[in-house]
């Protein structure tokens, strides 16, 4: 059965489609399968994977509206074990219609149960927003992953965060523990940088766990999704993609399964 982990930040800009996409890759490339669900109508995970959006026949978008299944959306990609569910503008209609659907916030959590059981690992890349589609991403997620951009303002809005993981524990019944904190664009060379880790580190004290791997700001990790590539497919060597292939790795061992190498 798949974890389905929600990459989740109402702040845009802080690395959560970059960490959808590479992580996903570092771990399909670890012989985990995995598929990358797309929530965001920008359709940045998409694109990085060299899916054209606009071309694709069924989306998150159809699945949601009842129009098609997951595994008619699901796309494959050139890595092996590596599957997209894609997205596209299309999908910004949906937070008012779905607002009109009895049982609304739980229709992507019912998607997946028809396939999780085809992977160990589920990412949904969530939109910048704390609406509905957010909602239904924390419903469906077993776990979130929060990355935060080390900068000065890094911990704004994050108590609205955390209020809205609360609220959809406590009164929709669907606890989504925070399986970890990602420190991203970092730069450890500088003092803001070191300032914000430990900010980060104080903030969330022993009740969450702070990835011990952090995530460099690395030009490299930007110019991927202009090729169509995850990063660690479009420079291995790159520090960013050495970075998510760290970030698998933790996380494999953090899940107690085989290879932590
Ligand atoms: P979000 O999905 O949270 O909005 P993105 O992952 O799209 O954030 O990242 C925002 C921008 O920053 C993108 O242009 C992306 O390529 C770039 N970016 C993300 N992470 C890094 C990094 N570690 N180093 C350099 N650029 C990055
Ligand atoms: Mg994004």
């Amino acid at each position: 059965m798949a974890e389905i982990i929600a990459i989740l930040n109402q702040k845009g800009g802080c690395g959560k489609t970059t960490t959808a996409v590479n992580l996903a890759a570092a771990l399909a490339l670890n012989d985990k399968r995995v598929l990358v669900v797309d929530m965001d109508p920008q359709g940045n995970a998409t694109t990085g994977f060299g899916i054209q959006k606009n071309e694709v026949d069924s989306t998150i978008y159809s699945v949601l509206t009842g129009n098609s299944s997951v595994e008619d959306a699901t796309v494959s990609t050139d890595i092996s074990g590596l599957d997209v569910v894609p997205s596209n503008i299309a999908l910004s209609g949906a937070e008012i219609e779905l607002s009109k659907e009895v049982g609304y916030h739980t229709i992507l959590e019912l998607a997946m149960e028809s396939v999780a059981e085809n992977y160990d690992y589920i990412f949904i890349d969530v939109p910048p927003s704390l609406g509905i589609l957010t909602i239904n991403c924390l419903v469906a997620a077993n776990s979130v992953i929060i990355p935060i951009q080390a900068e000065f303002y890094a911990l704004e809005g994050m108590a609205d965060l955390l209020e809205a993981i609360g609220l959809v524990e406590r009164r929709l019944k669907s606890p989504s523990p925070i399986k970890g904190i990602l420190l991203t664009l970092y730069d450890s060379r500088t003092r803001l940088g070191r300032d914000v880790y430990s900010n980060v580190k104080e903030y969330f004290g022993q009740s969450e766990y702070v990835f011990k791997t952090t995530i460099p700001r690395n030009v490299t990790l930007a110019e991927a999704p202009s090729h169509g590539k995850p990063c660690i497919i479009y420079d291995e060597e790159s520090s960013g993609s050495q970075a998510y292939v760290d970030l698998a790795k933790e996380i494999i061992k953090i899940d107690g399964t085989v290879d932590s190498k």
